[in-house]
């Protein structure tokens, strides 16, 4: 059921907002709707009686003469007005009152009347038109009155004409308008509901799918689409829902993918150690066991195992040295630094191995220097690296160049290259040749030298052909 707990809230809203923009606007209504048709009464009344005052002076001035002549007038216009009408001589007699009655059979004395009625006689004596609902007490209905003057042809004002129109119409006219309002009420309420009831279904809808899609995140469900396609708020939340998802589905790929590689380079390292080690073990058994005994092979048993020793340690230094650069918590010092006197420190160190090997090394600055900012150290680790495998897989008596650019720094041998079905792997940790040149290497350099200079937000790319040689290129 709390599924529907917007539509009601909705339903409600709407219809509180209704009735109470209905109250106000009914009130109003029937406020301005009571005043105005008042007013028209008023206006209505004031002509009637002025109407009805117009013709009476000469029969007042010939009263004697014309008594039933005058009482039959006064019938006829209580019958045409369906009101009363009341008129008062100067002399305050009441002349005639209440539903045509004859002259001198007075249905009212004075003192009957309401009190304020001789004031407001008097005012209209004086020449004044006034309105008054005193009355009502008198003539047993809410009644307006009019009084306006008689004047005579002399202009002298002679009487006075009260004509009493019962408001019942006006009354009657709001009640009628106050039901027809609470109908039309309770059907704008009715239209209301279902109007709210459709629109919350409309605006539940996608939440509803939203909050599918986010309890299958919750159970590592990453595939999940909202499909919602909405130019409004709502359409935002599905399309950063639908984000949020693809990024959580690349992350789970990106750690199902690591957790391999994590694996993959357990096994390696394993199998990495385990060859030197059982080398090793091999050759001490043979001594152990005086297995070998000539003095000669003695020797050549000792030096195999130095050299797997070293070997050993060297294997054991890279690793430590790419998982230091792998770890985002380790952080490399930058330093302005020149990229010449980096050249030079590393040509310097590795003219030895090119002397050995009869490899000539040589400097082209194509610019005079270019200034990084990195660390020296690294840098200089990283170039050496390259340089090292240029000498080590270069013929004998060949060339290796090594070319500074504004953008870029290239090494180049003349070596026995990398095949095309090598050179994608080139950089993977422990990949390397299995050649008799090849003996010392561990397949981890090319792994440090890329991760230094991703470090350093510095691209390394090769080209090579096989048996041709190969270029090694920085590029920043
Ligand atoms: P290592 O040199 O210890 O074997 P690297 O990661 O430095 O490991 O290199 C991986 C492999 O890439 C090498 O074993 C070799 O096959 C190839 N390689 C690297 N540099 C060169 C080069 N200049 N010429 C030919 N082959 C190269």
């Amino acid at each position: 059921m709390s599924k529907y707990k917007i539509t009601k809230k909705l339903s409600l809203y709407f219809a509180v907002a209704l009735l109470i923009f209905a109250v106000i606007i009914g009130s109003v209504f029937m406020l301005l709707f009571r005043n105005y048709s008042l007013d028209l009464n008023r206006q209505e009344l004031e002509i009637r009686a002025n109407n009805i005052a117009k013709t009476i002076p000469d029969h007042l001035g010939n009263r004697q003469s014309g008594i039933k002549g005058f009482a039959m007038y006064l019938n006829v216009i209580n019958k045409i007005e369906d009101s009363d009408v009341w008129i008062v001589d100067k002399d305050l007699n009441l002349i005639t009152g209440g539903g045509g009655q004859a002259l001198n059979h007075q249905a009212f004395e004075y003192k009957d009347l309401p009190p304020n009625a001789d004031v407001l006689i008097g005012k209209v004596l004086l020449g004044e038109t006034v309105f008054s609902e005193d009355f009502t007490s008198l003539l047993d209905a809410q009644t307006l009155t009019v009084g306006v003057p008689i004047v005579s042809l002399n202009n002298q004002i002679s009487g006075a004409v009260l004509l009493h129109s019962p408001i019942v119409g006006v009354s009657a006219a709001i009640s009628q308008g106050i039901l027809i309002l609470v109908l039309s009420i309770l059907l704008a309420l009715i239209v209301a509901i279902l109007l709210s009831v459709f629109l919350s279904r409309l605006f539940t809808k996608p939440l509803v799918k939203m909050n599918q899609s986010a309890l299958k995140l919750i159970e590592n469900d990453y595939s999940v689409k909202t499909n919602i396609k909405q130019n409004d708020e709502i359409g935002q939340l599905a399309q950063t829902l639908d984000i949020l998802a693809q990024r959580l589905d690349k992350a789970s790929q990106e750690s199902i993918k690591l957790e391999a590689m994590r694996r993959d380079f357990i096994a390696n390292i394993s199998h990495e150690l385990k060859t030197p080690v059982t080398v090793m073990r091999g050759s001490l058994e043979a001594l152990v066991d005086e297995v070998v005994k000539d003095p000669k092979l003695v020797d050549q048993y000792h030096q195999q195992m130095l050299n797997e020793a070293k070997f050993l340690e060297r294997l054991v230094q890279d690793l430590l040295e790419l998982s230091k650069l792998q770890s985002l918590d380790f952080e490399i010092k930058k330093t302005p630094l020149s990229l010449r006197t980096v050249i030079e420190d590393v040509v310097r160190s590795a003219n030895n191995l090119a002397k050995q090997k009869t490899v000539t090394l040589k400097i082209d600055l194509i610019v005079d220097d270019v200034k990084l900012f990195g660390d020296y150290e690294r840098i200089r680790q990283m170039i050496f690296i390259i340089l090292d495998n240029a000498i080590k897989f270069s013929k004998e008596n060949s060339l290796v160049t090594i070319t500074l650019d504004k953008n870029y720094l290239a090494i180049k041998d003349q070596g026995i290259g990398i095949s095309k079905a090598q050179l994608p792997y080139i950089f993977e940790r422990f990949y390397r040749s299995r050649s008799e040149t090849n003996k010392s290497g561990t397949g981890l350099g090319l792994s440090i030298a890329k991760n230094i200079a991703q470090r350093h937000k510095i691209d390394l790319l090769v080209e090579s052909e096989k048996a041709v040689g190969s270029i090694f290129i920085f590029k920043w």
